[in-house]
């Protein structure tokens, strides 16, 4: 008998052992230990078979060592999955099925659990309790833990009996005596809080707007049907998605089908679960990367075992070992998160329909903004479009008010951060004890240190990008955004030893200091990666804003994600235009998509809201039409853009980038794909293939790198021969990354 394996190492293929005689035969999804090389690793058994093909030798397959699950660990149809996943990402299928196993499940057994001892009286011990004082050996303290003991047969935590007097080691010397037997029991560690954080109030008694009725009731119509469907659900912001997944779940759950709950960021999961387990109880799980280990694990066991509803969770999420799938919602389908940025370059949404597809169960993509593939295949019929024009008890959309920056740096200088348009905004919230979010989507304080004697900048030694300056005046320093280099702010050109430095540009930092100094005493606080950096910042921050201890939040896009704050009544975008400089073709979506997301966080309470759109483009189609809300214009504008530069959602694209030590090694290496392409392709056309050319980041830590980007409407076709090219290169296999359906191309 012979197993196929996949090992957690990148890019390896599958790897076939022997089963040694008389071992059972394990099941597809059990974890075995096998020698790989001169090491020992622990990989998940995804195909046996009796016999080998040709070309294999019996004789020279290694045995399996351990066979460490009696059954399945992974299920098998998630081992399917991610053998689709590493397939259609061109990536290896042991670490596409790395990333589905839990944390601390290569290590061991699967009782990796937290444990606790609980001793429970034996029969002896009862009758020692009974005897009363004849019991000689007994001392008054194991008399009386008998005693306690005897109250609960079920046994008692040891924590607990030490809490009332009764050590440890009393304890033992019991159990040595068979008066008492210990035994571990699993306590699952549960990440969600309820203490620290304070859902909306829900009111169970609801009613529905017309608007979302009609909804709910198409979708639970096609979750009856008990096949697959996608459906789009094209809602504004505020207009009550979550309440319908909730009664979508609650459906579902009636009919034994069990839900996956997908919310791009992790800092959406504490309210979503808190929501969930208001309406349908506690049989909700989280996964998220977030969670400590031990959290991951006892989550991943508790939804394994079945004990489970619906799972709440980031992309990683689509892998959960849930049963019985009925409904699949990808909330926010626009977003880029689901797209994880390293190997599998998997996206999750995507998975998420083909996991449907094999569950029969319904996918809802939801968003306000859907992400131009999404629409298009609800146009053109593949998806089912249901729309929710309205928020919810007739709450208008925020008014925007767009700010020409050209003219504000005109009157007062290029110095300007906040218009005084968006300053009075600011102070008038304050005065009325509402709260405003300011959004500009760049980290640090400074972007640039620019040389005013040699016109040189500060760049990082590794990375073909300038330092951004971060920190307090006092302890400023220069950072890299890419590789993580450091260093002091220098007083002196290090080109040409000049005194001139100035700081140009400014990011989130920056505008904080603005705040506090326009506003002296507005409560003001900071959400980016940098200030949430630490476990737990994030609710924190959280929580605070919406309990009302800060009055203005400034952040990057992580302030425009689906939070519901009833108390924000205004939104200040401070350069509306970051994105649109980028060489992305998806620039101007990611624009429009965050411009709309963060004017629909205001005005979701009973006030109205107002938005402030600071630009130096205020004629820019993205800018204007998120503007006006107007989400149908923008897709046909952005459409035709597609089109005639040949782009997703019109072809498809795989990106690719060579990394090498030289400029000239990677361009060249780039170059000998390119060619294989063009050769693969040949009189058939199909493929157009820009590139070699250096990549928007020429160099990251170090290396240089070159990119290739090849578009085609046949996909499959393309992905073979790029898969072919590189493998025909075997010394080029660690230095290239390929990314398919990338969500970024720089
Ligand atoms: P979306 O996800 O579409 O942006 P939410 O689901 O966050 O919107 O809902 C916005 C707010 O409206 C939430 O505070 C929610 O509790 C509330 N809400 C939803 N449905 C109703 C309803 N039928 N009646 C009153 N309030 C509702
Ligand atoms: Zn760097």
């Amino acid at each position: 008998m012979f197993i196929r394996v996949a090992v957690p190492v990148p890019a390896l293929d599958l790897l076939t052992y022997r089963l040694p005689a008389g071992t059972a035969v394990p099941a597809v999804g059990a974890r075995v230990v096998v020698p790989l090389g001169s090491r020992i690793v622990t990989g998940v058994v995804v195909d046996t078979a009796p016999a080998l093909g040709n070309g294999l030798s019996a004789d020279a397959m290694k045995p399996i060592r351990e066979v460490l699950d009696a059954e399945a660990f992974i299920p098998s149809d998630v081992v399917d999955l991610a053998r689709w996943t590493a397939e259609y990402y061109a990536a290896g299928p042991g670490e596409t099925i790395a990333a589905v196993l839990p944390p601390k499940a290569r290590g061991g057994r699967a009782d990796a659990h937290k444990t606790m001892r609980v001793a429970a009286i034996t029969a002896a011990g009862l009758g020692a309790v009974q005897a009363g004082p004849v019991a000689p050996h007994l001392t008054a303290k194991q008399r009386e833990a008998l005693e306690i003991l005897a109250g609960v047969p079920a046994g008692i935590p040891t924590p607990q009996l030490a809490a009332r007097g009764i050590a440890a080691d009393a304890v033992s010397r019991l159990a040595r005596h068979g008066l008492v037997s210990v035994r571990r029991d699993r306590v699952d560690r549960d990440p969600f809080d309820a203490t620290s954080f304070h859902a909306t109030p829900a009111d169970t008694l609801r009613r529905l707007t017309p608007e979302q009725t009609a909804a709910f009731e198409r979708l639970r119509t096609l979750a009856d049907t008990g096949s697959f469907h996608v459906a789009l659900l094209h809602g504004v912001t505020g207009s009550g998605k979550t309440e319908i997944y909730l009664r979508l779940s609650a459906a579902l759950r009636a009919r034994n089908r069990t839900v996956l709950m997908l919310v791009p960021e992790i800092g959406l999961t504490p309210a979503m679960v808190s929501l969930f387990r208001q309406a349908l109880g506690d049989r909700v799980a989280i996964q998220h990367s977030g969670l400590s280990d031990g959290e991951r694990h006892d989550q991943w066991q508790r939804i394994r075992r079945g004990d489970i509803d619906v799972v709440v969770g980031t992309r990683s999420a689509v892998f959960a070992p849930i049963d019985r799938v009925g409904l699949i919602v990808v909330d926010e389908e626009h977003d880029g998160s689901y797209k994880q940025e390293e190997s599998p370059r998997y996206n999750g949404r995507d998975v998420a329909i083909v996991r449907g597809q094999r569950a029969n169960a319904l996918v809802v993509l939801a968003s306000a903004t859907p992400s131009m593939e999404s629409y298009h295949n609800a146009m053109n019929g593949r998806y089912a479009r249901i729309v929710l024009e309205r928020r919810v008890l007739d709450r208008a959309l925020a008014a925007v008010t767009v700010v020409d920056m050209r003219e504000e740096y005109a009157e007062n200088g290029s110095d300007v951060v906040l218009s005084r348009v968006l300053e009075r905004a600011i102070a008038a919230r304050l005065d009325r004890q509402e709260q405003s979010l300011i959004l500009l989507n760049r980290r640090g304080f400074a972007t640039a240190v620019f040389c005013r004697q040699c016109a040189g900048t500060l760049n990082c030694p590794n990375c073909s990008v300038s330092l951004v300056i971060h920190g307090e005046r006092s302890a400023r320093r220069a950072q890299c955004h890419y590789c993580n280099y450091s260093t002091r702010v220098p007083s002196a050109c290090p080109l040409c030893a000049g005194p001139y430095l100035e700081q140009t540009g400014f990011g989130t930092e920056r505008v904080e200091a603005e705040v506090r100094r326009l506003c002296s005493a507005a409560r003001v606080a900071r959400l980016d990666r940098d200030a949430v950096r630490r476990k737990g910042a994030l609710g924190l921050l959280l929580s605070r804003f919406r309990d009302g201890d800060i009055d203005v939040l400034v952040g990057t896009q992580m302030i425009a994600k689906g939070h519901d704050f009833p108390r924000v009544t205004l939104v200040g975008v401070v350069s509306a235009d970051v994105g649109l400089g980028m060489a992305d073709f998806r620039a101007s979506e990611r624009t429009f998509q965050l411009l709309t997301q963060v004017a629909g966080r205001a005005g979701r309470g009973e006030q109205p809201g107002e938005a402030i759109v600071q630009t130096l483009y205020p004629e820019h189609y993205s800018i204007q039409l998120a503007c006006r809300q107007d989400y149908p214009a923008f897709y046909a504008r952005e459409l035709q853009f597609r089109r005639a530069m040949r782009y997703p959602p019109l072809v498809s694209i795989i990106n690719t980038i060579v990394r090498s030590p030289t400029f000239a090694g990677a361009m060249e290496d780039a170059g000998d794909i390119v060619q294989r392409l063009r050769q693969a392709d040949g009189e058939r056309g199909e493929f157009r293939v820009l590139g070699p050319a250096p990549a928007p980041l020429g160099r990251l830590r170090g290396e240089y790198r070159a990119q290739l980007l090849v578009k085609s409407s046949n996909r499959k076709r393309m992905k073979e021969a790029l898969v072919a090219a590189i493998a025909a290169r075997p010394d080029l296999q660690r230095r290239v990354v390929v990314d398919v359906d990338p969500v970024s191309v720089l």
